[in-house]
């Protein structure tokens, strides 16, 4: 089997701030019901906090992951309106979000305060999902693989190989993300094979191989084949079309790779 066979796709809906907690039920419930039997991909929803143990419930049993979109690197403190990695896995969570770029947008989020949530979560048991990416400004100065391998030195220090093994990195060009324009299949394949030369320097040319990058920014059904067919590509991180069952299942039912 080749490395790329042994990954196996992961399809991730963020939710973002949408849904209230009757509709986040409802959605889960439509998907779950939908990837009933689906076999060889692996699919996450990331729903707001407070819906988390609710659609946790919802989807109990099914093939469904939940993830948060986002926690603190500490356990537990006084950090007003913060979430630890323990309280999300005390609601059922078991992946999260790391250094979405709308939390390094919005708040001031650095690759070492990932690096610090990234340590808690695999700490706890919990899978991160460690988004880098660069801005429109960052690739048309052709500055894209040095934002990449100093969001990935710098978010990945501290964690063992066999840690690097654990997570799941998704490359989010920030210019693609809601946006409608998502990265042409080759600009996706180009950064997704430079991520993996960078993990292979971190960790090691086994683990490298074998960590699942998945792509994020405006993924839809009509353009999820053409970029699930990327050698590098193991996977979608979604947003806007992660919100209607429909089009989320279309696109966990990407046909490529022999499927
Ligand atoms: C995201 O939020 O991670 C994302 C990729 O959003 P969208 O699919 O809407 O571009």
């Amino acid at each position: 089997m080749t490395a790329a066979a042994s990954r196996i796709p992961f399809l991730a809906g963020n939710w973002k701030m949408h849904k209230d907690r009757a509709s986040a039920v409802q959605l889960a419930r439509a998907i779950a019901e939908g990837v009933r039997d689906i076999s060889g991909r692996e699919v996450a929803i990331f729903p707001p906090y407070p819906f988390i143990e609710a659609v946790a419930h919802a989807v109990n049993g099914t093939p469904v992951e939940i993830g948060a979109q986002e926690c603190r690197a500490e356990d537990s403190g006084a950090f007003t309106g913060d979430v630890s990695a323990p309280m999300i896995a005390s609601v059922g969570a078991t992946l999260c979000l790391v250094g979405h770029s709308e939390r390094r947008q919005y708040h001031a989020e650095t690759n070492e305060g990932c690096n610090r949530k990234i340590l808690s979560l695999l700490s706890h048991g919990i899978l991160p999902i460690y988004c880098v990416g660069e801005t429109l400004a960052e690739r048309d100065a052709i500055r894209t693989f040095d934002v990449l391998e100093t969001q990935l030195v710098e978010g990945l220090a501290r964690l063992s190989p066999a840690e690097v093994g654990r997570l799941v990195v998704a490359y989010e060009p920030v210019w693609a993300i809601g946006t409608g324009r998502v990265a042409t299949p080759e600009q996706a394949q180009e950064a997704h094979a430079f991520i993996r030369t960078v993990v292979a320097r971190i960790a090691g040319a086994d683990i490298s191989g074998r960590i699942r990058i998945q792509y994020g920014g405006s993924v839809k059904a009509e353009n999820v084949d053409e970029l699930m067919a990327c050698e590098d590509v193991d996977g979608a991180l979604v947003g806007g079309a992660s919100l209607l069952a429909a089009d989320f299942l279309r696109i966990v039912r990407f046909e490529s790779r022999g499927s």
